[in-house]
């Protein structure tokens, strides 16, 4: 049977927006000691915009861009979304239909279009020398501002780099400043690059980051955290999240996320409002003090 004291710590949560799934979550959120949280959309918004096009020299950007986005209509990834709605506004060619299309999770998309074939995605997916000699470093440039970059390759040369934006949350770097107070350690998971790894998590306040994480590889960075720590959280809103999220001691899920990961997780901010989750540590601690 389920102690006042945590029934009343699980209603008053409701009333602030935390949704605890039963009791055992609150107690494991009082011995938390590490967190760690999916980058784009938990602490990003998640709705990147392209912000640049660098074509290589002689090629035009729309022919790119018309190309880039034929192929990424057929992609469901936040970058892809983002790549087709810029086209949309800014071409007015129609869309071409490849020949083959095969949407790799993790890397990028791979398409034929007249025989030629087509790369779409991260630096290791298209060659990472390439990637960082292209127009001199011209990527690195733009992941040090925080940007995201997408290679485009044609017959194995790449042709272009776009560059998206995605903006940290409002809310998020006073909501990680307050789980650091709390003595927590924080840490990002993302599968950008080291770069745009690095300048998010600058901004996000959090104590560290592991960049390039492959969807399989945030489990397993997940129990090294566990062994280290102890009880651990997982943050994240997205289908690639929910293995860890089930991983986790505690799986929290952002309210707008998708099915898999409200399913998956223990709790759901259920506005997005990264800073319930230092207030839910707090209720939970002093629940615990009540009950013992
Ligand atoms: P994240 O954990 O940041 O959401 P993913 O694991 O989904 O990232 O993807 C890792 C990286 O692979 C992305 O940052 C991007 O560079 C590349 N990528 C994945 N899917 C696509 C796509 N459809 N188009 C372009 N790039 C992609
Ligand atoms: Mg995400």
């Amino acid at each position: 049977s389920i102690m006042p004291a945590t029934l009343s710590a699980i209603s008053n949560g409701a009333r602030h927006g935390i949704l605890f799934k039963g009791g055992v979550h609150l107690e494991n959120l009082s011995h938390l000691k590490a967190i760690a949280f999916d980058k784009t959309g938990t602490l990003t918004k998640g709705k990147p915009e392209v912000t640049d096009i660098i074509a290589a020299d002689g090629l035009s950007k729309n022919e790119i861009l018309r190309i880039a986005s034929s192929i990424e209509s057929h992609s469901t990834h936040p970058l892809a979304n983002a790549i087709v709605k810029y086209a949309k506004e800014n071409l007015e060619e129609s869309l071409i239909h490849p020949e083959s299309i095969e949407d790799v999770a993790g890397w990028g998309v791979k398409a034929h279009i007249e025989n030629e074939e087509w790369k779409i995605g991260k630096a290791a997916f298209v060659g990472i020398e390439a990637a960082q000699s292209f127009k001199d470093g011209a990527a690195a440039k733009m992941a040090s501002e925080g940007k995201t970059v997408v290679f485009v390759q044609k017959s194995e040369e790449i042709v272009a780099i776009l560059a998206l934006q995605d903006v940290v949350r409002e809310e998020t770097k006073k909501a990680i400043d307050q789980l650091n107070n709390q003595g927590i350690y924080t840490i990002m998971l993302t599968g950008d690059s080291r770069n745009t790894g690095m300048a998010i998590a600058k901004e996000s306040h959090v104590h560290d980051y592991i960049a390039e994480c492959l969807p399989e590889n945030k489990v397993e960075h997940l129990k090294n955290l566990q062994e280290k720590y102890g009880t651990v959280a997982m943050v994240g809103d997205g289908i690639n999240d929910a293995p860890a999220l089930a991983t986790a001691n505690v799986g929290i899920a952002m309210g707008e996320g998708t099915d898999v990961a409200l399913e998956t997780a223990d709790i759901v901010l259920m506005k997005n409002d990264l800073p319930r989750i230092a207030e839910a540590i707090n209720l939970s601690r002093k629940m615990n003090s009540i009950i013992k």
